[in-house]
C-alpha cells in the first residue's frame, strides 16, 4: 500500500473513532484498518452502554443551567478504540461523573428497579478502569487514571445514594436484585444478535455524528427502532455519507432514498427540526436520525 493511501485510511478511520493519530496508526498492522465488529456478547454490552450514555447531560457536573455553554464529543467519548472483545473509551473528564451515574448500577433499597447496567463492576487500575459483568463476557476499558475515576465516583455518588451503589460493595458478584431485574428487563434492551451488532457498530463509529465544536447534545433512545437526535453540527447528508461509506460505515441503507431534508435550506431553518431521515440495517433495525438546527442568537 502506498504511503499516501495509508495516510488517507488512517485519517478516514479517525473520523469514525476519534482516535489520536498515534493510536490510529497502530492499526496499520491490521491490513485493512477497518473497524472490527464486536463478538455477540460484547455487542450486547455495548448496546446497553449506548442506551445509558444516550441520556448524557452535556455540561460540567452540577453547572447551573444558564452557565456558559461548553462543547463535548458524542456521548462524552473523546475517542473510542474498538477491539473484537473490548471497547476502550476516553471519556471527557467533565462528563465522567455523569458517565459513572449512567452506567454503574444503582439499586433501590426498597424496590425492584435497577438503574444503569445491572451487574456491571469496576476494577480500578492505575491508568484505566475495567468495567465487566461477572460471569459474562464483554468488557469496557475506560482510559482514565484511578485518581480521576475515584474523584468522579465521589461526585456521582453522594451520601444520599451511597446505599444504592451495590457495585462498590459487591465487587465480584451480582446482587439478587440485579439478577432478578436482568431476567425480567434485559429483553427491553436486548436487540437480538443483529440488532446488537448494529448498535455496537454505531457506538464504535460514534464520531461519525461529531460536528467538532458545534453540537449541543446527542440524545439516543429505543422506540420503534433507535432514535438518535442531535442539535447543530453535521447535516443529515454528512452523517449519512459516513454511515453508508463502503470501507468504514455500517452495513445499512436509506429507508427512502427519495426523501429530502431541510438541512441545506437555510431559509427553512426556522422549522422546529429537520425531520427524521431513517436508515435500516441489513438485519431490519431502523435508525432514525433527527437533527435540530442550532440557532445561535446574535
Ligand atoms: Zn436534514
Amino acid at each position: 500500500m502506498l504511503h499516501s493511501q495509508r495516510r488517507n485510511l488512517i485519517r478516514n478511520r479517525r473520523r469514525y473513532t476519534g482516535e489520536p493519530l498515534s493510536i490510529a496508526s497502530r492499526h496499520l498492522l491490521d491490513s485493512t484498518l477497518s473497524i472490527p465488529s464486536a463478538t455477540p456478547e460484547q455487542a450486547a454490552l455495548e448496546t446497553l452502554l449506548l442506551i445509558m450514555c444516550g441520556r448524557m447531560d452535556y455540561r460540567p457536573w452540577r453547572a447551573p443551567l444558564n452557565s456558559e455553554r461548553r462543547w463535548y464529543p458524542p456521548f462524552g467519548f473523546r475517542y473510542v478504540v474498538p477491539l473484537p472483545d473490548e471497547l476502550q473509551l476516553d471519556v471527557h473528564p467533565d462528563l465522567l461523573p455523569f458517565f459513572v451515574g449512567l452506567v454503574m448500577p444503582a439499586v433501590e433499597t426498597d424496590g425492584t428497579e435497577v438503574g444503569g447496567i445491572a451487574g456491571l463492576r469496576a476494577e480500578v487500575r492505575a491508568k484505566h478502569v475495567l468495567l465487566t459483568r461477572p460471569g459474562r463476557p464483554g468488557r469496557i476499558k475506560v482510559l482514565t487514571p484511578s485518581f480521576a475515576w475515584e474523584a468522579a465516583v465521589a461526585l456521582a455518588i453522594d451520601h444520599t445514594n451511597r446505599d444504592m451503589a451495590v457495585w462498590m460493595d459487591h465487587a465480584d458478584e451480582w446482587t439478587p436484585k440485579e439478577v432478578a431485574f436482568y431476567k425480567i428487563n434485559n429483553r427491553l434492551f436486548d436487540l437480538g444478535i443483529s440488532g446488537n451488532a448494529f448498535t455496537s457498530g454505531l457506538i464504535r463509529r460514534c464520531h461519525a455524528i461529531y460536528g467538532g465544536q458545534n453540537v449541543r447534545y446527542w440524545s439516543l433512545w429505543i422506540d420503534d427502532g433507535i432514535q438518535l437526535e442531535w442539535r447543530g453540527g453535521p447535516t443529515h447528508s454528512a452523517v449519512i455519507k459516513r454511515l453508508l461509506d463502503h470501507d468504514f460505515g455500517l452495513n445499512v441503507s436509506l429507508e427512502d432514498p427519495t426523501r429530502r431534508c431541510y438541512c441545506e435550506e437555510s431559509d427553512r431553518i426556522g422549522r422546529d427540526y429537520c425531520y427524521r431521515v431513517a436508515i435500516r440495517s441489513s438485519g431490519g433495525l431502523g435508525l432514525a436520525l433527527r437533527r435540530h438546527p442550532l440557532q445561535l442568537r446574535p
